[in-house]
């Protein structure tokens, strides 16, 4: 069989040319890495769970009307995608202060915001993925105005959806990063929702007891990042109810 090429490696994910014009094909490596890469690690199983993870978000987006890029699964750790050009930006929504914000501002961790806020970081590692205002965005050129309003009101759509989602299976959602993709159907540029959604890219907590179930756990050495990403799994039903959260991941067909 012909080698398929390979589009992009990034640290967490493959893209390989697709099958179509206009697809790529997103693998799911198992590499960890936090702190723009100065820690990293291989977890066994990871890339199969954010896989699955990515398309049952995508796919309960696209079911409530949000375009994404996903098409479908193609196996365990790869899925068939739209290809996109991506909005260099990192669009970050926070319902609760954590990470950066809390340490930016000084606030304890956990504390409830007012309202969901958004927040945009530029997309590019030798920076460290910088906080921009919404002005530079503009300014620069990476989105028009009209495209930042549509894109943050799809990025607080984006946070109903997953908010209640998780609220549904006893997990606060503390805040999240999402890329945008525009596509163009014929001449008309359109924006989706891009690249992945999984516990990489979310902050996720129990409600009851504030476990860290995201990759705040391997950031912050906080115990078996497998055995969070396959609770978050197993209660959203993409692991069997009565699948141990331990060891290697067992995945419903
Ligand atoms: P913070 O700005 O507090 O570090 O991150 C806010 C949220 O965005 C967290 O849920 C974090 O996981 C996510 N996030 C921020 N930057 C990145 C990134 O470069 N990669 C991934 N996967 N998630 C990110």
């Amino acid at each position: 069989m012909a080698r398929r090429k390979l589009v992009y490696e990034g640290k967490a994910k493959i893209l390989y040319e697709g099958p179509e014009p206009g697809t790529l094909v997103q693998y799911f490596k198992d590499d960890a890495t936090a702190f723009n890469a100065e820690k990293k690690d291989v977890i066994d199983g990871k890339g199969v769970l954010n896989n699955r993870l990515s398309e049952f978000f995508m796919t309960g987006l696209q079911r409530i009307g949000i375009p994404t890029h996903f098409i479908k699964r193609l196996n365990m750790r790869e899925q068939l995608i739209r290809q996109v050009e991506i909005v260099p930006l990192e669009v970050i929504v926070r319902n609760f202060a954590a990470g950066t914000m809390a340490k930016r501002l000084g606030m304890e961790e956990g504390t409830q915001l007012p309202r969901p806020v958004v927040e945009f970081s530029y997309k590019d590692d030798s920076l460290g993925d910088p906080l921009v205002p919404e002005e530079y965005i503009v300014a620069l050129g990476w989105a028009s105005q009209q495209d930042l309003e549509d894109i943050i009101a799809m990025a607080l759509r984006v946070n109903d959806f997953l908010a209640g989602v998780m609220h549904g299976v006893g997990i606060k959602l503390v805040d999240f990063k999402i890329e945008i993709g525009r596509v163009y159907d014929g001449e008309f540029p359109r924006l989706i929702v891009a690249d992945e959604i999984s516990p990489d890219s979310c902050r996720l907590w129990d409600i009851e007891t504030n476990e860290k179930l995201d990759k705040d756990v391997f950031r912050r050495d906080l115990g078996s990042l497998s055995d969070a990403y396959t609770e978050v799994a197993r209660r959203l039903g993409v692991l069997p109810q009565n699948n141990a959260p331990s060891g290697k991941p067992t995945l419903v067909n």
